[in-house]
């Protein structure tokens, strides 16, 4: 190259393999080279980086965007602003909206509906409960097939294990993988009898134990075990779970799963402090489940391959009412990487745990490896400036989802997204949208 269009200097690139002293090249918005630091290769522009930590941008496997037919509670532009001044620059979106994904016909108006208002990249994930539209939509550009155990409205759930087994014949046919939510409707049925205690903040969690989660791992576990499709378990909770997701990786099974941050690093008790504003589904457990979640991250062995964050926005007069009336699920795509850099500050995670598990293994999962969850020659240049020592504080009024209230408000954070660049151009800077144009894409995953 002659001339780069942008380089960053001085900088620390984050890489699956540590901290290197590198400064980056880009042109045509990728990465075109990793120089040694302090050279004085011609740029057309040039960001000091000095003191910052460069990460690649984070791929965040499980979002929920709300569009079409739920956008009171996010919309694409909403929710692809959250996820840029977070540092998020692949968000893979699911297919629960209104009307649910299920058909390429769905997809593509979903796609068509995206288009343009986009502040980061996404790619959509569809949804099945019957094979007959797998081969379909894996080649309109589904990123994923996500089938859902229970716990849902119909028709949703896949209740019936023939249903299940034919779901996965079909996508191990069309070389996709199938996402998988675990959980079983009979124990929550039996749980929920056995739990009703009026008054009893705790019977919403204790109403989905972590034996409803390791039943439906178990099933989806043996029909991908049967049938060779891969597997990627949605939202992994529990010690339970993680047990069988080792015992099919140690049999060679192609199966992964995510954990995210609230099941990370939120107990059961902020039922009492925040009531239905902590309401999620996996509900957030007893603090003794917590060290086998973090021991499983920390081992590229366990499986437990990435933290995603199941972004689930609603309103906060939906969140606002009773424990049982209220829907599950809170923001979590702004708040994923400062919560990480806290980990990383308090020596929980280290920089290669951290691109690894939110960069590096959800590209390579869901099919958009190398171009996204790399900073590698030849990458596109989605970014992350970080400070690593910079301390602020996570607060309801900075959150762009248009579900304002995130259970993490009020956490100290060591480390602080200072700007975040989408194909060399950039889109935010500090906790700010910066770009006068959205200019992210709906992406589709690379054929093996
Ligand atoms: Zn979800």
């Amino acid at each position: 190259v002659s001339e780069f269009d942008l380089l960053i200097g001085g900088g620390s690139l984050a890489t699956s393999a540590g901290l290197r002293p590198l400064d980056l090249g880009i042109v045509q918005g990728r990465v075109a080279a990793w120089l040694a630091p302090g050279g004085e290769a011609p740029a057309r522009a040039r960001i000091d980086a000095s003191g910052l930590v460069v990460l690649p941008g984070l791929v965040d496997a499980h979002v929920h965007f709300r569009e079409p037919g739920l956008t009171h509670k996010e919309d694409f532009s909403s929710g692809t602003a959250a996820a840029a001044v977070g540092g998020v620059t692949t968000a893979l979106v699911m297919p629960t909206d209104l009307p649910l994904t299920l058909t390429p016909e769905d997809l593509r108006a979903k796609r068509a509906l995206a288009e343009g208002r986009l502040h980061v990249d996404i790619g959509l994930q569809a949804a099945a409960h019957g094979p007959e539209h797998v081969a379909a939509l894996a080649a309109a550009g589904a990123i994923s097939i996500e089938i859902f155990l229970g716990d849902m409205p119909a028709p949703l759930p896949v209740a019936d294990n023939g249903a299940l087994e034919a779901i996965l014949r079909a996508t191990a046919a069309a070389s996709i993988l199938a996402g998988i939510t675990p959980t079983d409707d009979g124990v929550i049925a039996a749980a929920l009898v056995r739990e009703q205690q009026p008054g009893d903040a705790l019977a919403f969690c204790r109403s989905r134990p972590p034996l409803a989660e390791a039943v439906g791992a178990a099933r989806a576990l043996a029909v991908a075990a049967e049938t060779g499709a891969p597997v990627h378990l949605r939202q992994i909770s529990c010690r339970a779970s993680l047990e069988l997701l080792r015992a099919a990786r140690v049999r060679g099974l192609d199966v992964t799963g995510e954990v995210t941050p609230h099941n990370l690093l939120l107990t059961d008790a902020e039922i009492l402090r925040q009531g239905p504003f902590a309401k999620v589904i996996p509900p957030l457990r007893p603090e003794a489940e917590l060290p086998a979640l973090w021991d499983a991250l920390r081992d590229p062995g366990s499986g437990l391959a990435m933290v995603a964050t199941d972004h689930a926005p609603h309103t906060e007069a939906e969140k606002s009412a009773d424990i049982v009336k209220a829907p599950g699920g809170f923001p979590g795509v702004q708040t994923l990487l400062p919560l990480l850099l806290q980990a990383v500050a308090e020596g929980r995670l280290d920089w290669a745990g951290l691109v690894r598990l939110t960069a590096e293994a959800p590209a390579r999962r869901f099919g958009l490896y190398p171009h996204k969850g790399s900073l590698e020659p030849g990458a596109d240049a989605d970014l992350v400036l970080v400070d690593p020592k910079r301390g602020w504080t996570i607060r309801n009024e900075d959150q762009l989802s248009k579900a304002r209230i995130t259970p993490f408000a009020g956490r100290r954070i060591t480390g602080w997204p200072v700007a975040v660049l989408l194909r060399g151009r950039e889109v935010a800077r500090d906790g700010k949208l910066t770009a006068a144009t959205p200019s992210g894409r709906v992406l589709v995953r690379h054929h093996p």
